[in-house]
């Protein structure tokens, strides 16, 4: 069974990653961040209880989310597989993730903070598709504009210095000892998450053969 969980800090290159797997192993990439976005975008009830706290880059509550989570994954394409980027962040999470769901393999994104700080800031994103640029290291075509649909590329609030440190922070605190909470499981497997992501994919091929 293809479960998947990327844990890993922000910036660790989850996303970028959980794309490519997608495609290839034909699971869907769910990622919490995103879901909760888009609520944002279309001003849902949701969306406006959570915005205020993750433009300051706290975490939503575990009950609001474990909901998200559980709904999202009674849909039909998670059936034979998924990947969860950004989920589970706590204890807590992970405690009631065990519970229904125990066949997972965790994927842990190891990547020092200077890198995680340089990555985030440069990091832009698409207002309409999602889609994810690096002014350094992946430019679109044309300066501000995505590649893929044209839509305008903007920079996350909590792209921004102050909110990169606190979701840090954030990480260290609540979502690290998921590691050792996962190694006492015994199925994890570490990747070193510094190098490019076609390379990062090839590795994550030998590992998890399809
Ligand atoms: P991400 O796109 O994964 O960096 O998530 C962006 C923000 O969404 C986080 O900083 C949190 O505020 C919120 N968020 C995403 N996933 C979770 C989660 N599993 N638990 C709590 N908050 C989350």
């Amino acid at each position: 069974m293809n479960n998947f969980i990327f844990l890993g800090p922000p910036g660790a290159g989850k996303g970028s990653l959980a794309v490519k797997v997608a495609a290839d192993y034909n699971i869907p990439h769910i990622s919490t961040g995103d879901i909760f976005r888009a609520n944002i975008k279309n001003q849902t009830e949701l969306g406006k209880k959570v915005d205020a706290i993750i433009k300051s880059g706290g975490l939503v509550s575990d009950e609001i989310t474990c909901e998200l989570v559980k709904d999202r994954l009674s849909q039909d394409d998670a059936k034979n597989g998924f990947i969860l980027d950004g989920f589970p962040r706590t204890i807590p999470q992970a405690e009631m993730f065990t519970a229904i769901c125990p066949d997972v393999k965790v994927v842990n994104f190891e990547i020092a903070d200077e890198i995680v700080i340089k990555r985030l800031s440069t990091r832009r994103v698409c207002k309409a598709c999602g889609a994810n640029f690096n002014i350094l290291t992946l430019p679109p075509k044309v300066e501000g504009v995505c590649d893929k649909c044209e839509g305008e590329l903007f920079q996350r609030d909590d792209d921004k210095q102050e909110s990169i440190l606190h979701r840090m922070d954030v990480y260290r605190e609540q979502t690290e000892p998921l590691i050792n909470f996962y190694k006492e499981k015994g199925d994890i497997t570490d990747l070193d998450a510094a190098i490019e992501t076609s390379e990062l994919m090839g590795i994550f091929k030998d590992k998890f053969p399809m």
